[in-house]
């Protein structure tokens, strides 16, 4: 799996969007994402191990150990999904409750 830094996946965040390619959700930190160029998809998975983030695409940049911009948006769809249990959450203990709950988003 590829590292993912701030460094290195800058070129693949502006690619990412300018070319917003679709994501479909497959597992639990695993996406299959549409090519913008061709019929193609790809299958990224996502791993966190020690806070840091790492990711893997089945395509040929990702091969060589480069970030591709497959692995920027499955990471974007990745990190709105997790963000979706604590919303989720909130509205729950809200109405159990009585109480207003504010959720925190990050990125
Ligand atoms: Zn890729």
């Amino acid at each position: 799996m590829i590292k993912l830094t701030l460094e290195n996946t800058q070129k693949a965040v502006a690619k990412c969007r300018q070319l917003k390619p679709r994501v479909k959700f497959v597992a639990n930190r695993t996406f299959e994402v549409f090519s913008s160029n061709n019929s193609n998809k790809y299958q990224v998975r996502f791993d966190v191990k020690n806070g840091e983030k790492f990711g893997q695409c089945e395509c040929k940049a990702s091969e060589r150990g480069l970030v591709c911009y497959h692995l920027v948006a499955g990471a974007t769809a990745n990190i709105y999904r997790q963000s979706q249990p604590i919303t989720l959450r909130a509205r729950r203990a809200k109405n159990s409750e009585g109480e207003i709950l504010t959720t925190q988003r990050t990125g």
